[in-house]
């Protein structure tokens, strides 16, 4: 394939290169981490390193880290009515959302569809902080899940904020960090999480990889998801995926010390794309583009009146360029986005919104790519929409 540019990082991040080593070590241990010999003691500790370097990335103690297979799985294993925090036994009688979660947590986990809230965002985007304050008067023993960053338009939710609301009223809050984590900062203290989701291949780990990080040590889950021989503290059985887990810890680690310039890196591509976007269509819209919303630096979700994201999706992948449509993550299906469509973005350009999504390794020549190739897109439309008009 000639040269071809990957802008779909929020789908999934390519391996970094101490990830792919990590994993490539792994594979020549043959112990598995239960066992006492010293091959299984030589798998062990690459998981429990892995798991010191998984929590120093959130500021947490490695005995709060749960490995999973997926950010998906751990949002599964985090909602449950039967959390037991400080004591507290009775279950969780509610699970309230922000109506712009990700697919995996809209599903409740292991909660009834009758138990479940939405509350809704702003046109901003961002979670309406009223909203959840009303909702949670309302009921007792509540679990609340919101995201720290939206994987379709890259918005940064008001977590800390949401933090003090749902404490005041005795609930839990969850935050899946998946596409937030070593992008911005995210220390599970500063945020208040009391659990936090995370998905090693967002950062540059192996696929197949997530944990549960726990905030405070005294949450227990006395329901586990998988049931067996114990691992990971009775929460998760089944043998550890080892050298999935060692990229993981690799992945932090290299994603704990370049952050800060990573984020500025992509800030910096990020301005020349949607300034270029724009020049050549102005009439194109970039979500939440204005403050009060604050966005990750390497997400940009646009679209124009008329455009179909799929065909424009088909059109920058034959022009060599990945991008997706709104949230790809799952089928390839296209589906209307819940996102833009709780932001009350009118429908015929919520069918035409084209993610766009940078990560560390991102180029002006990726750049420079995907303009020449809106360039000839966006004519085509205009011509196109001339011709219905004539
Ligand atoms: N949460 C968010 C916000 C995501 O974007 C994704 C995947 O795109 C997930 C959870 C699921 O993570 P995983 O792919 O590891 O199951």
């Amino acid at each position: 394939m000639s040269q071809r540019s990957y802008l779909d990082w929020n789908a999934t991040a390519p391996m970094r290169g101490e990830a792919k080593a990590a994993f490539v070590e792994a594979l020549a241990i043959a112990g598995n981490p239960s066992s006492v010999h010293a091959e299984g003691r030589a798998a062990r500790r690459l998981v429990e390193t892995a798991r010191e370097e998984v929590a120093a990335l959130v500021g947490a103690q490695a005995g709060d880290v749960f490995f999973t297979s997926s950010g998906t799985e751990a949002n599964m294993l985090a909602l449950t009515p039967a959390i037991e925090i400080a004591g507290e036994r009775r279950p969780r009688s509610r699970l309230l959302l922000s109506a712009i979660e990700h697919v995996s947590v809209r599903s409740s986990g292991r909660f009834s569809r009758e138990a479940i809230e939405e509350m809704p965002v702003g046109a901003d985007g961002r979670l309406d902080l009223g909203a959840l304050a009303a909702a949670i008067g309302k009921v007792s023993r509540v679990l609340v899940s919101l995201m720290l960053a939206n994987n379709e338009t890259g918005v940064i939710e008001p977590v800390a904020e949401a933090a003090a609301i749902v404490h005041a009223a005795g609930g839990v809050l969850h935050v899946d960090a998946v596409q937030a984590v070593g992008r911005i900062a995210c220390d599970i203290k500063t945020l208040g999480a009391d659990l936090l989701t995370l998905s090693a291949h967002k950062i540059g780990g192996a696929k197949g990889v997530g944990a549960l990080v726990r905030g405070r040590d005294d949450i227990h889950f006395p329901e586990p998801l998988i049931r067996g021989g114990g691992q990971e503290r009775g929460l998760r059985a089944g043998t550890e995926n080892v050298a999935g887990i060692a990229s993981f810890g690799a992945a932090a680690a290299a994603a704990r010390s370049n952050r800060q310039a990573e984020a500025a890196h992509m800030t910096a591509l990020r301005q020349r794309l949607e300034a270029g976007l724009q020049a050549i269509a102005p009439r194109a819209v970039i979500f939440a583009d204005a403050p009060p919303a604050e966005r990750l630096p390497n997400t940009t979700l646009f679209a124009l009146e008329g455009m179909k994201a799929e065909t424009a999706v088909i059109g920058f992948d034959l022009e060599g360029v990945a991008v997706s449509s709104g949230a790809a993550c799952s089928s390839g299906k296209v589906q209307p986005s819940h996102v833009l469509a709780a932001m009350g973005v009118p429908a015929p350009l919520r069918r035409g919104a084209v993610r766009v999504s940078l990560g560390w390794s991102s180029t002006e020549a990726d750049i420079e790519k995907f303009l020449g190739a809106w360039r000839k897109l966006a004519s085509a439309l205009s011509k196109e929409q001339r011709g219905i008009a004539a």
